[in-house]
């Protein structure tokens, strides 16, 4: 029995890297049925196991962990969630498992999809595409981003305040516990299917596939991308953007990305403010609402185009992408991979921030090497109507903008080189120059952000609610560490910031 349960640990690891890796390689390619028909047979044995050698020096290490993501840091021995043995086979065939864990079945009758975890955002917006340009998913931004993780963090994106988040969309699951036991809604109950939807990815078990509801859009909707520099009044224009576009009709969504910059031709640096967004809705009414309510952007046709939903995720996704880009890019692993190397930290806003305060935010950036980027992300609409615990997400009514605050390291060989170093100090003194102009009590940050350094692995309720309630509140990070205790008491399933198990009930804490 021992040994069995010992096997069938070492298997259920190598489940939930193939689910993960699986979208990239072939060789690793396994369908959901042949998983389940497989697990639920028991048909793994030990000769089985054994055709997979563990071995981080194994010589494709690098290239299986370079072409499965794009976040180069977690190609870092240290990092979260890193696998300490990664897995390569030995046979050229992995049988019964012969086809990809990416696909999306799309039902445009009953509106809802089947997504395994394998595929990738924009994996799922091409395959709907391809049935109709009337419904779509409300996902991420970046479509290399991968559904697994995506929708196990809650998930925001371009229809955040139309149609909330990812995760609002999630109708069932199909999930192994860590007994090997398949389960779904029904089976699961109410209570682990709702710590799936934001309670983070490797926690709970293995996600073998997601059924989501589809959300009517229009057949054309509009994009723009106006930037903005200090010397064109940015500061007043983002001060008002923080009073109107939490509140602004729920069809439109805007981002501002800010980074500092040399004004042309001289070596002085500025603040440029890429007011970016898509309205549900044609250019003449977009131009229209924002004459009347945010005139300071001064936002005219020049700065606006008129796309499909599909096209939208293109021209906002990726940078290198335009509305005549095919859409079929937006499937293409290769097309789209890229290195993504940076140190990410998180935060909500509450209250807008005064010119003061922004006067100080845009000193402190020119203290850095231009390699930053905050990226304020607005919320309100939908996400006023949800009530924090609806689900482990909290970050909901009464937040203006999330803000992200990056650092990248593309330059450098990692991100320990001591200029690296240099600039993770820089984002560190940024997050405290921020605290008075934050969400407060706690100090909210977004869960698939995961910061290190908010805290790590506690041994008590309250070493772990320093970080833990930054990402859930108190009152959701207490039910999510009494589901945990209840379906996964091994901790079998685990990382420096899982659910965590204590000695003690969560309830005398
Ligand atoms: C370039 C970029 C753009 C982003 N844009 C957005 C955005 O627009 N909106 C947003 O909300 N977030 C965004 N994010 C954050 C993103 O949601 C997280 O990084 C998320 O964790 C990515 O999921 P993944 O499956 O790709 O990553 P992975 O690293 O594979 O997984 C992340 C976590 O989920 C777990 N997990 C993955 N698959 C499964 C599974 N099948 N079963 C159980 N656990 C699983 C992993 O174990 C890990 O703990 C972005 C990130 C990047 C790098």
């Amino acid at each position: 029995m021992k040994k069995f349960r010992l096997t069938f640990y070492v298997f259920i690891f190598i489940i939930l890297h193939l689910v993960s890796w699986g979208s990239s390689f072939s060789i690793f390619d396994v369908s959901t049925e042949d998983f389940n028909t497989c697990i639920e047979s028991n048909s793994i044995n030990d000769t089985t196991i054994s055709q997979l050698i563990l071995t981080p020096t194994n010589s494709s290490f690098e290239s299986v962990w370079q072409a499965r993501i794009n976040n180069l840091k977690f190609i870092q021995p240290t990092t979260l969630d890193h696998p300490s043995s990664p897995l390569q086979p030995t046979k050229p065939k992995f049988k019964p498992f012969s086809s990809a864990p990416r696909n999306s079945d799309v039902n445009v009758t009953s509106r809802t999809a089947w997504v395994q975890t394998g595929a990738l955002l924009g994996e799922l917006y091409y395959a709907i595409s391809q049935k109709t340009n009337t419904l779509y998913f409300p996902a991420g931004i970046c479509p290399t981003v991968g559904i697994g993780g995506y929708l196990s963090g809650g998930g925001y994106g371009n229809l955040v305040r139309k149609y909330g988040l990812g995760a609002d969309h999630a109708l069932d699951i199909r999930f192994v516990d860590v007994n090997g036991n398949i389960l779904d809604r029904k089976s699961m109950g109410e209570d682990l299917f709702w710590a799936l939807r934001g309670g983070g990815g490797g926690s709970f078990g293995i996600i073998l596939a997601w059924k989501v509801g589809l959300v009517p859009v229009p057949e054309i909707v509009t994009v723009f991308r106006k930037n903005v520099t200090l010397e064109q009044n940015g500061t007043d224009i983002f001060y008002k953007y923080q009073y109107v576009a939490p509140r602004i009709d729920r069809d439109l969504t805007m981002r501002v990305q800010i980074l500092s910059m040399l004004i042309e031709n001289t070596t002085t640096k500025t603040i440029r403010m890429s007011f970016d967004g898509l309205y549900l809705g044609r250019m003449d009414t977009l131009l229209s609402l924002l004459d009347k309510r945010f005139p300071e952007l001064n936002l005219t046709s020049a700065s606006c185009e008129e796309v499909t939903m599909v096209q939208s995720s293109l021209v906002l996704g990726e940078p290198q992408y335009t509305s005549s880009t095919p859409t079929a890019m937006l499937a293409n692993r290769t097309g789209i991979v890229r290195p993504w190397n940076s140190k990410q930290k998180s935060d909500y806003v509450r209250t807008p921030i005064p010119k003061s305060g922004l006067r100080k935010i845009w000193k402190k950036m020119f203290e850095n090497d231009m390699t930053e980027m905050l990226m304020m992300y607005t919320f309100g609409g939908k996400m006023e109507e949800y009530a924090d615990t609806a689900l482990p997400y909290p970050h909901r009514a009464g937040v203006l903008y999330q803000v992200l605050k990056d650092v990248g390291f593309r330059d450098q060989t990692s991100d320990t080189t001591p200029v690296s170093l240099k600039r993770i100090e820089w984002l560190r003194s940024l997050e405290k120059l921020l605290e008075p102009y934050v969400s407060k009590n706690p100090r909210e940050a977004y869960l698939n952000y995961n910061d290190l350094d908010l805290g790590v692995e506690s041994d008590t309720y309250a070493e772990a609610s320093v970080w833990g309630e930054r990402y859930w509140k108190r009152a959701n990070f207490k039910r999510l560490i009494r589901i945990k205790a209840r379906v996964d008491p091994d901790n079998f399933f685990r990382h420096p910031q899982s659910i965590p198990i204590f000695s003690t009930s969560v309830s005398d804490m």
